[in-house]
């Protein structure tokens, strides 16, 4: 299938960006293209100009100097490249490992899967379980946007249509946090049907604080608020993490041709006692 014709724009600059944007509304953006491109070649979007994000330097790399700083257009694969972010944040590799094949992680960018928000992007979920924020720049200027405020539905965000998402950071964490990712792939696509990604702070055998969110399950990527309380201030036996993995599963939860609601309940309490475990046993 071809796209419906359209203009094509490649700004050097973000400042170049934004005005594009601004004076083009039916425009898109192109990050990576792995979303945005077949869905033109469906015809499901028809943007009249795309304004290509690939010449901006400036929104390519990571900065760890307390928190951690991505650019929107830095691909899966650097983020796997980068041993200072694996080393903190193995949920970060844990996910981008999985993230299609070798060609999407090649072009993909967080930035992208952010903005796009599919139910089942891996990254939404990790960006709530690490409490990120994102920053957005746009005719107005620059605000960020924390993740908890940023998933507003299927495939909506709280970015404006006119504002380019520049940034996502990562607070900086204390004591010793740990993190997991852990999915149910799709065999073809390799999308989560459900994915669960979690941060916890350890005090001892303690969980002190934890972070845990779902994608692939629901509308939007969500934090497992019920499972996070009853692993909060519990000394992280089997019978509390059994405990919290049973508590995900009060969700509203989606079914569709290759898993069932009830399917998708299942991997939910199963996948979030998973990546509990394998974030606990890094903390040793
Ligand atoms: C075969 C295949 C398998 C895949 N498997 C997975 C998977 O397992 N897990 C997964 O999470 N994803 C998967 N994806 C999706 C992939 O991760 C996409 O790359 C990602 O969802 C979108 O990123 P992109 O850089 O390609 O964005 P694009 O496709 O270029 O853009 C997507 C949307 O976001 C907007 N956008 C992009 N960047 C910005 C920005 N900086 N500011 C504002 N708006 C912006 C665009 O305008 C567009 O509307 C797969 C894709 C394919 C083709």
């Amino acid at each position: 299938m071809f796209p419906s014709s359209f203009a094509y724009h490649r700004p050097a600059s973000v400042e170049e960006a934004v005005a594009l944007i601004g004076a083009n509304p039916d425009a898109k953006v192109l990050a990576g293209g792995h979303s945005l491109i077949p869905a033109m070649k469906l015809r499901l979007a028809m943007p009249e100009a795309l304004i290509d994000l690939n010449r901006i330097d400036a929104l390519r790399g990571i900065s760890v100097n307390g928190e951690v700083t991505i650019g929107a257009m830095t691909t899966y694969a650097q983020l796997l490249d980068d041993a200072g972010l694996g080393g903190r944040f193995t949920v970060i590799h844990d996910a981008a490992d999985h993230v299609g094949d070798v060609q999407v992680r090649a072009r993909g960018t967080l930035g992208g899967s952010i903005a796009h928000a599919d139910p089942a992007s891996d990254f939404t979920a990790v960006i709530l379980a690490l409490g990120a924020r994102v920053t957005a720049i746009g005719p107005e200027g620059e605000r960020t946007i924390e993740a908890d405020d940023l998933f507003v539905d299927l495939f909506t965000t709280a970015l404006r249509p006119d504002e380019l998402l520049t940034r996502i950071t990562i607070p900086a964490v204390a004591g010793t946090v740990v993190t997991a990712y852990a999915k149910h792939a799709h065999p073809a696509s390799g999308y989560p049907v459900v994915g669960i990604a979690a941060m916890l702070t350890m005090e001892g055998s303690t969980v002190s604080a934890a972070r845990i969110a779902v994608t692939g399950a629901t509308s939007k990527a969500t934090r497992l608020t019920a499972a996070e309380t009853a692993l909060t201030g519990q000394a992280a036996d089997a019978a509390v993490i059994d405990r919290a993995a049973a508590a995900a599963e009060g969700l509203e939860i989606n079914g569709d041709a290759y898993a069932s609601e009830e399917y998708r309940r299942h991997l939910v309490s199963v996948l979030t006692g998973r990546v509990i475990r394998q974030a606990i046993a890094r903390a040793t």
